[in-house]
């Protein structure tokens, strides 16, 4: 699988671009895990927008589709090569998820948007997606490389398509902030599928409960902005995300989340065809939800271990495991907030 992706990795340290892998990848790990794989990789990404298309080399699609999704139009391009699925199957399961990101961020992050899928020989399921930001006048561009033999039902199961377009929310930041652009996608993609009915609350509470962990500061952490490792970038940049969604809704007594505060980076031009510093981002943030929370948070978390004591969080959420699943408290201290970060809102077009 390496040799396949070897191209991909090399191209990721001179261009801005986010990856992951998928299950189908290593079979034996959790959906995450399979993710982070690669994150140590791209962390290194040098930020150089525009100077390669990655859609030149599959030449002219065999197919393409419109499609008009939370005030973007998004045009879905088909790579010549196999697929057992129909062509409309495909484009069902990228409306949905981006039917889901629009929910989350009320509208489409980005304007104009193309889709390339690539069709990869005797393989199955997704086995790759990236995201660029400002390639070939698309302000945002996503590449699927999706298994021949992928069926209906492996393709109703994928993360990866969202996460992907979720990286467009957000703008695309220095090297050693990478984790909050990581760190953001892997936090926002369930929340959005839950907010657009896809999964269920427990389903994507579960996985947070087994992934979480993996994002605590190890032995000799000097912090997110110093320790890019594949843990604290992918999983360390998601308990980033869900403590300050947390503190906000506790400072805001549950009226503003980190939703409103990435609705405002979106609102404020902060998508994945602009570079910014993090802090301008999370000064638009803190300035919608009338606090402090994502700038104090990042001074502390940026340069020292900050450790998350996940179980009492748990516990102030309402979330308890049982077996295999979780079970809801619903008069926890904060099961509120619970219900409220994965809770539908109306979209803005
Ligand atoms: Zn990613």
């Amino acid at each position: 699988m390496w040799s396949e992706d070897a191209e991909q990795i090399a191209h990721a340290v001179t261009t801005s671009q986010f990856c992951c892998l998928t299950e189908s990848m290593i079979s034996n790990l959790s959906r995450r895990t399979t993710l982070l794989m690669l994150g140590s990789v791209a962390a290194s990404a040098a930020i150089v927008h525009a100077q390669w298309n990655p859609a030149l080399r599959y030449g002219p699609p065999r197919a393409s589709h419109r499609l008009q999704i939370g005030g973007a139009t998004l045009q879905l391009d088909f790579a010549t090569g196999a697929l057992d699925l129909a062509d409309d199957i495909v484009t069902k399961r990228i409306e949905m998820a981006a039917h889901a990101v629009a929910t989350y961020y009320g509208i489409f992050p980005v304007p104009r948007v193309r889709i390339l899928i690539v069709p990869v020989a005797d393989r199955s399921g997704v086995v790759q997606g990236t995201t660029w930001g400002d390639v070939g006048g698309w302000p945002g561009f996503t590449r699927i490389r999706l298994g021949q033999h992928t069926t209906q039902q492996e393709l109703a199961a994928d993360w990866t398509i969202t996460h992907e377009l979720v990286h467009m929310a957000f703008p695309t930041l220095p090297d050693d902030q990478h984790w909050m652009e990581e760190g953001l996608a892997t936090y926002i993609e369930p929340i959005a599928r839950v907010q657009a009915g896809e999964l269920s609350a427990k389903q994507i509470w579960r996985d947070m409960l087994d992934g979480m962990p993996k994002g605590e500061p190890q032995p000799g952490d000097e912090g997110l902005d110093r320790t890019h490792t594949w843990g604290r970038t992918y999983w360390g940049g998601a308990l980033f995300c869900l403590v300050a969604d947390v503190q906000i809704r506790v400072a805001t007594t549950n009226r503003k989340g980190l939703q409103d505060a990435l609705r405002a980076v979106v609102a404020a031009g902060g998508t994945i065809d602009h570079d910014w510093p993090l802090t301008r981002a999370l000064q638009i943030g803190d300035t919608a939800t009338g606090t402090r929370v994502l700038m104090e948070q990042y001074r502390s978390w940026s340069t020292s271990p900050t450790p998350v004591d996940l179980e009492k969080l748990w516990q102030q959420l309402g979330i308890q495991r049982t077996g295999e699943q979780v079970e809801f408290s619903a008069a926890a201290q904060y099961a509120k907030i619970r219900e409220a970060i994965t809770q539908a809102r109306p979209l803005s077009v």
